[in-house]
């Protein structure tokens, strides 16, 4: 409860907090049943720095596909990031890239850093419900970072990138999919990300939304304190004890 309260505080407080966050915890999230969990960077710490090792693929990869230096090829990367939600999704318009293809390649990393977590297998373990991979991932790197973590067997299922015909978050089209997919009711789910942005659709949906604020710069874009119930720094702590903030109620 201690680390909760103190979070909290440290949000509201922090000069570069980008905006002033609601705390409607633990009420914006009781009686919610389905948990949705993004992958990189939020089940698995951004301190692991796993996605600057995907990050780097992506710019060997556009190099080489376009002829052009690195140092061009990272702004193209970070260009169709920006506009379209994913790389991938830029690279596929206007390239016509194979979006497996692509997959392979900058999954192509040495996962060794990341540990079975004992922590957020017991966190995971202990909530209620129903618990979902939400990823602009492929679902083999999906697979590898779950099995890597050892909470594969707490997860209901994995949806990735290719169940949405590579829409990616934040494009509601996507969140759409997911919901239909399992059938769920986004009134009953909360929704955990390390980037901001990704939360705006599903708050607009009616999903309880938890912000991992990681400190990257990436992760603050697309920022709406609106669309943020909560924000927490480590997602393991946090599941510790999830109802540990009741006295905001
Ligand atoms: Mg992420």
């Amino acid at each position: 409860m201690e680390n909760l309260v103190s979070e909290a505080r440290v949000t509201k407080d922090s000069h570069d907090s980008p905006g002033r966050i609601k705390d409607r915890f633990p009420s914006a999230l009781s009686n919610r049943s389905v948990w949705i969990f993004d992958l990189d960077n939020t089940l698995y710490p951004a301190e692991n720095e796993l996605f600057s090792q995907i990050d780097m693929r992506m710019g060997d990869f556009i190099s080489n596909l376009l002829g052009v230096d690195l140092k061009q090829a990272k702004v193209i990367q970070k260009d169709y990031f920006a506009k379209y939600g994913t790389t991938l999704a830029g690279l596929m318009d206007h390239h016509g890239v194979d979006p497996d293809h692509f997959m392979d390649f900058v999954h192509d990393i040495d996962v060794t850093a990341i540990k079975p977590d004992a922590e957020l297998a017991e966190g995971l373990r202990r909530l209620p419900g129903q618990k979902y991979v939400f990823t602009n991932g492929s679902g083999k790197h999906a697979r590898r970072i779950l099995s890597r973590l050892n909470i594969e067997q707490e997860l209901a299922g994995v949806f990735d990138l290719s169940h949405s015909g590579y829409i990616p978050k934040p494009q509601p089209e996507a969140y759409l999919a997911f919901v239909d997919h399992f059938g769920i009711q986004a009134e009953d789910s909360v929704m955990i990300d390390d980037m901001a942005r990704n939360l705006v659709p599903a708050s607009a949906m009616g999903m309880a939304t938890v912000w991992l604020q990681t400190g990257n710069k990436w992760g603050e874009l697309g920022h709406v304190s609106s669309s943020i119930d909560m924000v927490i720094k480590s997602l393991g702590s946090w599941l510790g004890n999830p109802r540990g903030g009741s006295n905001y109620d």
